[in-house]
């Protein structure tokens, strides 16, 4: 994590940031357990009352499932917590393991979490996992915190999620390289400013099992199993990290083809799509932002 803001208050203002970071983490971690999210997790019996904070960032995770069609699906916990993606302990499930557990919080099932006046119902099995959010939505309120200090240029850096407020201190735009999902550098970069800029990839975290197959850490609600599509990474470039960081998700549970119908539909957001075949898939008011790096056997495509 990496906080950059630049202005009188720029000190006073990262450490309510650091604060908030700290406190968004005490309320929805999955794993400490006096979080709220954790209590949600371990309980029988519904409804549960949460901070209007944890219910506010919820409601917001349900409206993307809905926008993409259940691809961002916020009751995975259940499955990774399975495959180990929560605490580093990676392993198959058996497929029977996988069919009982996802009945609980397949896809179609976002729809039944109600949320009334903070108060929170899961159905039974069902479990709450924000992480696919979380950064993002943490990001949109460093961002705020920034502005009620005055800040006018800033860079928030949350591991795969950068968002920036404003232009460079020198009043030229920031240039963000975008990570090279097979290796090491960056495939290229894009030039931004108030913007912010989310990718999910397969390197972030997986594992590789005995037979040499890669499982990566995003999963598939429709099955229970980590995604295995064309898509090596997603970045989703838009005005909300939430927003953005919900879609680089979803984008790649999608797969390329619905990803293209979903901007289509919702105007609101660009992309770039790296395919495993080394194709930049790239949405064309960002492709004129892109500069791609040279010396790689990447082809860009652009879409329109
Ligand atoms: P990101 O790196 O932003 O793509 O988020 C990935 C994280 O989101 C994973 O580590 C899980 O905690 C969670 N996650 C995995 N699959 C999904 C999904 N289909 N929808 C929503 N969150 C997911
Ligand atoms: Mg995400």
């Amino acid at each position: 994590m990496k906080l950059q803001a630049y202005g009188q208050n720029a000190h006073e203002a990262n450490s309510q940031a650091q604060e908030y970071i700290n406190k968004l983490e005490d309320l929805i971690s999955t794993t400490k357990n006096d979080s709220e999210i954790y209590k949600l997790n371990q309980s029988k019996e519904f409804p549960i009352e949460v901070s209007k904070e944890c219910s506010v960032l919820l409601k917001y995770a349900l409206n993307m499932s809905e926008i993409s069609d259940g691809a961002f699906n916020p009751a995975l916990y259940p499955i990774t917590k399975m495959w180990g993606f929560t605490q580093d302990n990676y392993k198959i499930p058996s497929a029977g393991e996988i069919k009982e557990k996802i009945t609980n919080c397949h896809t179609a099932e976002w729809a039944s979490i109600k949320i009334e006046d903070n108060k929170i119902t899961l159905l039974p099995g069902m479990q709450l996992d924000l992480g696919g959010i979380g950064k993002g939505y943490a990001g949109d309120q460093i961002i705020e915190i920034y502005k009620a200090y005055g800040i006018k240029s800033a860079l928030i850096d949350l591991g795969g999620n950068i968002q920036l407020l404003g232009k460079k201190n020198n009043g030229s735009e920031w240039t963000i390289g975008i990570k090279n999902p097979f290796g090491q550098g960056t495939i290229g970069q894009i030039k931004a400013s108030d913007q912010a800029i989310i990718s999910s990839g397969g390197y972030e975290r997986y594992f590789i099992s005995e037979d040499g197959k890669k499982y990566i850490h995003i999963i598939d609600g429709q099955n229970g199993y980590p995604v295995d599509n064309e898509i090596e990474a997603v970045t989703v470039v838009g005005k909300s990290g939430a927003y953005c960081d919900a879609l680089s998700t979803a984008l790649f549970v999608m797969g390329l083809d619905k990803a293209i119908d979903l901007w289509k539909k919702q105007k609101d957001f660009d992309f770039i799509i790296v395919t495993k075949d080394k194709t930049v898939n790239i949405t064309s008011s960002l492709s004129k932002r892109f500069t791609l790096n040279g010396d790689l056997a990447f082809q860009v495509k652009t879409i329109k």
